[in-house]
């Protein structure tokens, strides 16, 4: 391969697209391998995306969610990471577009690019609604709604027109986890932040198109997330679809207006756009279709791993969900399987470890039901949560981090990290 430039070409190249865990696992199991690895994102860190609604809600701080990517590879000398934003995927010629980078050839081809918001063509939305799929998201979220606060101390009449309501959109677990941070953040703390701001000032609506929010979990979880979402004043609304959103106004299907200058979209999620171009038949959510060793059937150097791919239980045989724990053992996995490719040996199919399905509600109120079905709510849950969550982030420089915050903001009520920095 002629346009090799970064390494001696001597070794197979590894390509691997995305630094989410998807790509770091693969990337990682190749450190013994006799291969070249060259990892590239557009962004010059790693994002622990369960973890974006506490930076949204000043609960941690940035550095706490994003990583440096290049930290994860100093112990590990096959490894080269770039900086630069995929363009281009030509599997027939096996050669990767770059922004900036000259087009690259690879041997083995990783694709860990993830998946992005779908807005579901509603009107307005991608204008004006606020994603929570990217640190830059959750920091404008956080932003918005400090300014928000700030502004409707100085002009009161602000708050008639609906400035400091929000309403979240979406009963799984990223709106679920979203309204009850933010309904935390409101009533724990600018209660106090803003003593002119009179009580009922506000509120938090969580909007769901089907008949029940956390429609993964069995009933039982569902009435306890209910009623937990309630006793934190979010109002749950079920059976309502957005129909269009304003700068200050959400309008639903059943004809109801919201006076919100805030809408939180936490509702669908599709395969990164890339993956439309590479003519390929595509899954429910443009997710890529993978055989059991997670290979492109009609590409087997190609590999689709974590969000991005639709990769069937072997166990169940149903699509797995579009989770952390999924991603990252899902790209461990494509690491191993290559390692054992290059050395002629037959890798083995891929298995998923079910750790559970969970989500957290609030402080010392979570909910976890595991594959046999035994479920737990409350404090229990949130710790059971809190330990698979922490096993997922990179470092243990960053769990101790997580944990201090955590800790901290569970003596203090406070969130010391709802400032918002100019540029
Ligand atoms: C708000 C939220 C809460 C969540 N909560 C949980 C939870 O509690 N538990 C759980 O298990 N999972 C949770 N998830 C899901 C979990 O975070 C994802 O399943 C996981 O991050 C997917 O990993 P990935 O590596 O496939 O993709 P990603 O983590 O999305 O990584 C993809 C990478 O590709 C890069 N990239 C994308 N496009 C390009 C391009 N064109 N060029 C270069 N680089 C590019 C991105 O910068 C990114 O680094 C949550 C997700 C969200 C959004």
């Amino acid at each position: 391969m002629s346009d090799r430039t970064d390494t001696n070409g001597a070794r197979p190249r590894v390509l691997v697209l995305g630094g989410g865990f998807a790509g770091i696992g693969a990337a990682h199991q190749l450190k013994k391998s006799d291969v070249d690895v060259l990892l590239v994102d557009k962004n010059d860190y790693h994002t622990f995306q369960p973890l974006l609604y506490q930076v949204a809600t000043g609960l941690l701080e940035q550095s706490a969610v994003g990583h440096p990517v290049r930290d994860l590879f100093h112990e590990q000398d096959n490894v080269r990471l770039h900086v630069d934003r995929v363009t281009g995927i030509d599997l027939e010629a096996r050669q990767v577009q770059f922004a900036e980078l000259q087009p690259m050839a690879y041997d083995y081809l990783v694709l860990g690019l993830g998946a992005e918001v779908n807005y579901f063509g509603v009107d307005g939305a991608a204008e004006h609604a606020f994603p929570l799929y990217t640190l830059a998201d959750a920091v404008r979220l956080k932003n918005q709604v400090l300014r928000l606060w700030e502004d409707a101390d100085k002009h009161p009449d602000l708050i008639e027109d609906g400035a400091l309501n929000i309403v979240v959109v979406g009963g799984g677990p990223t709106g679920v986890e979203t309204a009850g941070a933010l309904a935390e953040l409101y009533n724990g703390v600018f209660r106090k932040d803003y003593p002119d701001v009179a009580e009922g000032a506000s509120n938090i609506v969580l909007v769901e198109a089907s008949p029940e929010i956390f429609s993964m979990f069995k009933p039982e979880l569902r009435t306890y997330t209910v009623e937990a979402l309630t006793k934190r004043g979010v109002e749950v609304q079920t059976g309502e679809l957005v129909e269009s959103v304003s700068p200050a106004r959400v309008k639903l299907k059943s004809g109801k207006e919201l006076k919100a200058h805030t809408l939180v979209w936490g509702a669908g999620l599709q395969g990164n756009a890339l993956v439309q171009s590479l003519g390929l038949e595509l899954e429910r959510g443009n997710r890529i279709a993978v055989d059991g060793n997670l290979r492109i059937p009609s590409h087997q150097e190609v590999f689709a791993v974590g969000d991005i791919a639709a990769i069937t239980d072997a166990k169940t045989e149903q699509v797995l969900p579009q989770l952390g724990s999924v991603a990252l053992q899902s790209g461990e996995h494509v690491g191993e399987t290559i390692a054992q490719l290059v050395q002629g040996k037959e890798p083995k199919p891929f298995k998923y470890r079910d750790k559970g399905t969970m989500a957290t509600i609030g402080r010392g109120s979570a909910v976890v039901q595991m594959l046999g079905g035994k479920t737990m709510k409350g404090k229990k849950a949130q710790l059971a949560w809190g330990t698979v969550h922490l096993a997922l982030l990179p470092t243990n420089e960053d769990r101790a981090k997580a944990v201090v915050d955590w800790a901290g903001a569970g003596f203090t009520h406070q969130r010391s990290a709802r400032i918002s920095v100019e540029t």
